[in-house]
């Protein structure tokens, strides 16, 4: 068996930046990676229009000055192929493929209680003895694929928006269905109905989406961005979400209807999802959430010509932003296509799936391929496949039954040495997830650095951090409207899973503070230990 320092399991923006941190610290690293290549999510969701929906020249690695300056985004929101040629590009620069093993996927990770060290068993029957144990596994990893009936009889061709076909698929002729209108679904729709001679989309909830905008950034843009790249980072670092944008210094309705309507109207220029922070106060008070509704409903009223189709695409069971806003390009115009027909799911749910197609409670529709833009068991879908087994032989799985545990979301008590990249418990996928995996990673680095400065074999979180955090988490999520939607925050599109709000609310600035504060404090909430 090999001994390491430190196996990440996961090679996507987290993992990278962890090989490279541990590594830069003198430890060593072995990062295990089931994809045959680096990437993670931009190596997996290949679909047409695949694009971020925070703006390029803000997701993107901010550690190295270099990186920064030498790398040049074509496009506001950078396609999946420029930001995986990005992600190629900094494991060849900083030399970090020799230390990934690709198509291996971790199996298992069991903690041995005398040594404090972990057995970490890949698919491969390899074994590695490591001291700790990253799990840089991606909070959407774990692609879903709802249990249709007959879905395996359907004689065409079925596609996953997560694991696209590297060679591309050519809809052109073809009759397609899409099921699912979340941002996968809303940005692969408008490209796939170019293609297709007719397309289907069955759409479950409507969902908010607000245009991208998107352009090619011009030279004399990126010039300035370059030149002010640390302020643009500090202000991202300060920020609610991992961006520099700040929210309208005034409340919703202390504003005038005249600043409301033009805060508004540059939040929509800017676009996209940052239109839910147009105001501070937008995801706590219905009244100032009533307000960004209007104004977003009549945008997307002007834009479809069909009153019914308009009535069917507007959401009326969440309010906007308490689920991801989606970011598309030209999606509702997309529903204004002669060849496009929206079909309402929840009017006439899908019973089955045949050889032909798929059939709801009032027709038939005659297919040639699938797309499933169904989404994630997000957070926990991942780690839940690997077994890992912490003091006393127990569970992560079992321990996590009602929902995960975390103390600031970096590890839980019983599971010594054992820490999460971007996991639940953290602001994770609400802030920029770049600059969110380095600050996790950078945490974790200076906790092991302060662990062998001072003689200590492990970290663990107590008990009692773990279970006032995540009354903490469930407090601040409580004085939100986030935990009105039926959204994957909080687990309600999987069946059956804990329904909780997985994430922390309170700003990505204000988290960064606490997880400092806690180290700065000697590691407040975490049992320094030992080897017994
Ligand atoms: P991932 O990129 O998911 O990488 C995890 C890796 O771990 C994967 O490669 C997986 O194969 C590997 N892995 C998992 N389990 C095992 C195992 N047992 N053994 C071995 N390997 C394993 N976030 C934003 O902030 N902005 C965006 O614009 C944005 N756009 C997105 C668009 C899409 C289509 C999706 C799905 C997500 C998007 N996200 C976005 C969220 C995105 O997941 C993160 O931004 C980021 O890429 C996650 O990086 P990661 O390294 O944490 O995880
Ligand atoms: P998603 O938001 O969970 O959307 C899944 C869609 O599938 C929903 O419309 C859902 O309907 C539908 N669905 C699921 N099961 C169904 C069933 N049994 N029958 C009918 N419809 C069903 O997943 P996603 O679109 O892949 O996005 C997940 C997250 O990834 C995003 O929120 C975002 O964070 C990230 N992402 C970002 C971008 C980007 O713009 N950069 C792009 C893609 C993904 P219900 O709503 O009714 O459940």
């Amino acid at each position: 068996m090999s001994v390491v320092d430190v196996v990440v399991v996961g090679a996507g923006f987290g993992g990278l930046y962890a090989l490279h941190k541990f590594r830069s610290q003198g430890l060593s690293v072995r990062v295990f990676e089931s994809a045959p290549e680096v990437g993670g999510t931009w190596y997996f969701n290949r679909y047409p229009g695949a694009r971020c929906d925070v703006e390029s020249v803000d997701y993107c690695y901010s550690f190295s000055d270099e990186l920064q300056q030498e790398w040049t985004w074509t496009e506001k929101y950078a396609t999946q192929s420029e930001i995986l040629e990005y992600i190629n590009w900094v494991a060849d620069k900083l030399d970090l493929r020799r230390d990934i093993t690709f198509e291996t996927r971790v199996s298992s990770a069991v903690l041995d209680e005398q040594t404090l060290r972990w057995t970490v068993t890949t698919d491969t029957g390899e074994m590695v003895d490591a001291r700790f144990v990253v799990m840089a596994t991606g909070p959407l990893s774990a692609a879903m694929t709802p249990d249709f009936a007959g879905l395996d009889t359907f004689a065409g061709e079925v596609y996953h928006t997560a694991h696209w076909p590297h060679e591309g698929v050519d809809f052109t002729g073809k009759r397609v269905a899409v099921i699912g209108t979340g941002s996968s679904g809303i940005q692969s729709i408008p490209i796939i109905a170019e293609q297709a001679e007719r397309l289907y989309v069955f759409q479950r909830t409507p969902n908010y989406s607000v245009p991208a905008g998107n352009r090619p950034l011009t030279g004399e843009e990126t010039a300035e961005i370059k030149a002010n790249y640390a302020e643009r980072r500090r202000m991202s670092w300060r920020s609610g979400g991992g961006s520099p944008h700040v929210a309208h210094p005034k409340l919703t309705m202390e504003a005038t209807p005249e600043e409301r309507r033009v805060a508004f109207e540059e939040r929509w220029e800017l676009g996209g999802v940052l239109f839910s922070k147009t105001f501070s106060d937008q995801m706590i008070s219905l009244e100032a959430n009533e307000e960004a509704r209007k104004f977003y409903e009549n945008k997307i009223r002007a834009i479809i010509d069909d009153p019914d189709v308009a009535e069917d695409l507007i959401p009326n069971d969440h309010p906007i932003g308490t689920k991801r806003i989606c970011t598309d390009t030209n999606y509702f115009q997309t529903f204004n296509r002669t060849n496009v027909e929206l079909v309402s799911v929840r009017k006439t749910p899908i019973e089955s799936v045949d050889a032909t197609g798929i059939n709801t409670s009032e027709a038939h529709y005659d297919i040639d391929a699938l797309v499933l833009a169904t989404g994630f068991d997000a957070m926990t879908g991942t780690l839940a496949k690997i077994d890992i087994a912490g003091r006393g032989g127990e569970k992560l799985v079992d321990d996590w039954a009602d929902g995960p545990r975390t103390y600031l979301g970096l590890g839980t008590d019983g599971f010594p040495n054992l820490f999460l990249v971007s996991g639940p418990g953290a602001p994770a996928v609400l802030a920029n997830m770049v600059l969110h995996a380095e600050a996790h990673v950078n945490w974790i680095a200076d906790a092991i650095a302060y662990l062998d400065q001072n003689s200590y074999a492990a970290i663990e979180p107590t008990a009692d951090a773990v279970d006032s955090w995540i009354a903490d988490c469930a407090q601040r999520a409580e004085a939100t409207l986030f935990t009105k939607a039926n959204s994957w925050y909080m687990g309600a599109n999987v069946p059956g899973k804990p329904r909780m709000f997985m994430l922390f609310i309170g700003g990505f600035g204000v988290y960064l503070d606490i997880c400092n504060e806690a180290a700065a404090a000697g590691y407040k909430g975490f049992d320094l230990l030992k080897v017994p």
